[in-house]
């Protein structure tokens, strides 16, 4: 067989792998008896080790080695055997032994974790949390890095991105935010945001409609922790949680999870073929989240086509003004938990840890040191104090899984939205009032073209230079949210 034909025999046969595992996992968190969980759980290991043999066996590394001497390759092939060594030689550095050790620790320190959170016990937490940056400085290690251990680890994450480049756009931003913060004045209105989760539902299904979220090629159910899942190119569902307290988290939430759809559902087919079919990075991913989120769905013209339909649906609403759930919807405030924070705040929980999480890295910062350091940043960042750990450093599973060099992403993720999102304005002039007639497909194929149906061909620098003309930047962020937070 030609060589560049096994190229795509062997990605085809990955993408087997993962439909099923995909499909099984969406299956266990939305539909599947309590008591199949032990089995389910087994079947999947087996289906991603078998998967994760066929990336590291010899006879893969003997292709890759064909490959890459191959001289006729296509623009995209040179891009895919790229994209795959540099993941072939990363599996490779780490000792089996010692990965199968880490896997082990993390999947103990998940379960302290949990337990730590609940019981706002730090001490019981500390020790796994100890080993498991022992082992990333490690790993950073047997990746090689140049400059920073901690850019090492950023490539699972953001390929390309470096501390250097981080620290530059988040010191910029954390010192445009932190004054814009202090100017907050205090929500005056106080609305019930309850509803009933069948009517939360229906809106859901609206709002889907009308950001034209392809349910042709998607499934919208309901699930405990909400999450978009590719099967397949053509099948790419979104889960959402109907919290009946505060519906604000599932019509949200759901923009969110269609924005992340949408993207995988708008990936040129051809480049599953070589490896190349997901998003380019998981910055880039969530800025596509949050565009539907924030850019769209929190718009003035979005909400204001929508709110008559809502006020139907739910009609304790009937006499509440535009203004005022307007308001309500767009509330900003310095808060504690992450996942609760607002558009305008939201970058400095994160900010906050990647500052601790690069110092762990590096050695500047013990495990030890670190809630106090977390509650100096809260106070000096955000303005509140931090009354205990569960509210505090305990607060998110990322580290108790190892995943150092994630946070970033999320930031990244708003700073490249607003980037696409001027650019996408000052090509469309007509953005808003698409926006506000529900007219979404312009929108949708300008993301197509220039966004979505790169994958991975593009590195996310690149993806931002070819779209904006320019470097990463956080200037479109902050006039963003100083228009819409100060001086409206
Ligand atoms: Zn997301």
């Amino acid at each position: 067989m030609e060589i560049t034909k096994q190229w795509r025999e062997h990605f085809k046969q990955l993408r087997a792998f993962d439909e099923a595992i995909s499909l099984l996992y969406w299956d266990m968190r939305t539909q599947m008896p309590e008591q199949s969980a032990p089995l389910r759980a087994e079947t999947i290991g087996y289906l991603s080790t078998e998967a994760f043999k066929r990336q590291t066996s010899d006879s893969f590394a003997e292709l890759l080695a064909e490959m890459t001497a191959t001289e006729e390759l296509t623009p995209t092939e040179v891009r895919s055997v790229d994209v795959a060594k540099t993941q072939y030689e990363r599996n490779a550095k780490i000792p089996p032994a010692e990965y199968q050790a880490y896997v082990t620790l993390v999947s103990e320190a998940e379960t302290a974790w949990e337990k730590a959170k609940d019981k706002n016990d730090w001490g019981t937490f500390a020790p796994y949390l100890e080993k498991i940056v022992a082992f990333q400085r490690k790993f950073a290690d047997y990746f090689g890095y140049e400059t920073h251990p901690y850019d090492a680890l950023l490539y699972d994450y953001e390929p390309g991105m470096t501390v250097e480049q981080l620290d530059e756009l988040f010191q910029t931003l954390r010192d445009e935010l932190v004054p814009l913060i202090r100017q907050l004045k205090s929500s005056k209105h106080e609305l019930d945001w309850s509803m009933e989760a069948a009517v939360q539902e229906q809106i859901c299904h609206d709002w889907m409609r009308v950001v034209d979220y392809d349910l042709s090629r998607g499934r919208l159910d309901a699930t405990v922790h909400p999450f978009e899942i590719t099967i397949n190119r053509r099948d790419v569902r979104i889960t959402t949680k109907y919290d009946e307290s505060d519906f604000r988290n599932a019509l949200f939430g759901t923009m969110h999870e269609a924005g992340h759809a949408t993207y995988e559902q708008q990936i040129d087919e051809a480049l599953d073929e070589v490896g190349l079919g997901g998003g380019a990075s998981m910055g880039i991913h969530e800025s596509q989240s949050l565009f539907f989120e924030n850019f769209v769905g929190r718009s003035e013209a979005f909400l204001r086509s929508v709110y008559p339909r809502l006020q139907e649906r739910h009609p304790a609403f009937q006499d509440i003004d535009f203004d005022t759930f307007y308001a309500g919807v767009n509330e900003a405030k310095p808060s504690l938990i992450r996942i609760e924070a607002d558009e305008l705040t939201y970058s400095l929980h994160i900010i906050i840890r990647y500052e601790l999480e690069k110092a762990l890295i590096q050695g500047d910062l013990t495990v030890a040191e670190l809630p106090n350091a977390w509650n100096e940043k809260y106070r000096e960042y955000l303005g509140v104090e931090v009354p205990n750990d569960a509210k505090g450093v305990l607060q998110d599973v990322h580290w108790a899984g190892g995943s150092f060099g994630y946070f970033p992403s999320y930031a990244l993720g708003l700073i490249y939205a607003a980037q696409l999102t001027e650019t996408l304005k000052s090509e469309r002039s007509d953005f808003e009032t698409l926006v506000h007639e529900g007219e979404f497909g312009p929108i949708k194929q300008w993301l197509e073209t220039n966004v979505h149906r790169h994958g991975k061909s593009l590195t996310p620098n690149e993806l931002i230079k070819q779209v904006t003309g320019g470097d990463i930047s956080v200037r479109p962020l902050v006039r963003y949210l100083t228009k819409k937070y100060v001086t409206e």
